[in-house]
């Protein structure tokens, strides 16, 4: 085996499918194992060393949730949901197990690859996006981010978040008051390029990030929405 050669492991319990994306993988450049349920998924997650996870929701004996819930508390590899369409959206809306990504079934694989690269390139830091000033703590209002530690407090109270809430609220808090579209921000803070992007995916970053810093998510003070734009954070 290349040892340069990024590893991905798919979880995925229908056989065409499960073969399908480990073909593109494998096809794209990187080496591929593949789970069929999700226990054995957790496991080979926890033990193999993975640049990237793409997860099925609906698994024998653990559901995909579940396995990201279990490897977060661990690993901050790249995960991205591989979801059928027919599940329901508010579920993915609401997650809060640490995804980086999800795409719906049926999807195209050029699309799901570009993303697969994306996020690989991202977590290894082949892509340098932060401007100049790299350390140093970061305040606004109540929160603080500490860029050296990759931490963030909300009145001195450490808040959970993972690698894409940190990416995201650094980036509005680098460029504090300015408002993004979704499209600027998968750009920006996911590092896609072109149409590639599913701009729910920072909808969905967005509402989870608010759960954790807002006193009421519904009415954010900090993560704010800008109508007919998009979000920015409120410097006040
Ligand atoms: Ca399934």
């Amino acid at each position: 085996m290349d040892e340069t050669k990024k590893k991905i492991l798919v979880v995925e319990d229908e056989r065409n499918i499960a073969n399908l994306l480990s073909y593109h993988v494998k096809k794209a450049g990187y080496d591929c194992d593949v789970a069929y349920d999700g226990k054995t998924g957790l496991d080979m997650a926890l033990e193999g060393g993975y640049d990237l996870l793409l997860l099925d929701i609906m698994l024998p004996r653990m559901t995909g949730f579940e396995i990201c819930e279990q490897v977060r508390m661990k690993s901050q590899v790249p995960i991205i949901f591989v979801t059928a369409r027919e599940e329901d959206k508010d579920k993915i809306l609401g997650l809060e197990t640490g995804a980086d990504d999800y795409v719906t079934k049926p999807f195209s694989f050029t699309e799901l690859m570009a993303r697969v690269r994306a996020n690989i390139r991202r977590s290894s830091g082949e892509v340098v996006r932060r401007p100049v000033q790299k350390s140093g703590v970061l305040r606004v209002g109540g929160l603080e981010i500490d860029r050296e530690r990759y931490a963030v407090t909300k009145d001195g109270e450490p808040v959970e978040l993972s690698k894409k809430d940190y990416d995201l609220i650094l980036f509005l808090a680098e460029n504090l008051g300015t408002a993004f579209t979704r499209e600027e921000l998968l750009e920006k803070v996911w590092g896609y390029d072109g149409y590639f992007g599913d701009i729910r995916t920072v909808d969905v970053t967005v509402s989870r990030i608010r759960k954790k810093i807002e006193q009421d998510p519904a009415r954010p003070e900090y993560l704010m929405t800008k109508r007919g734009v998009g979000y920015y954070l409120n410097g006040r």
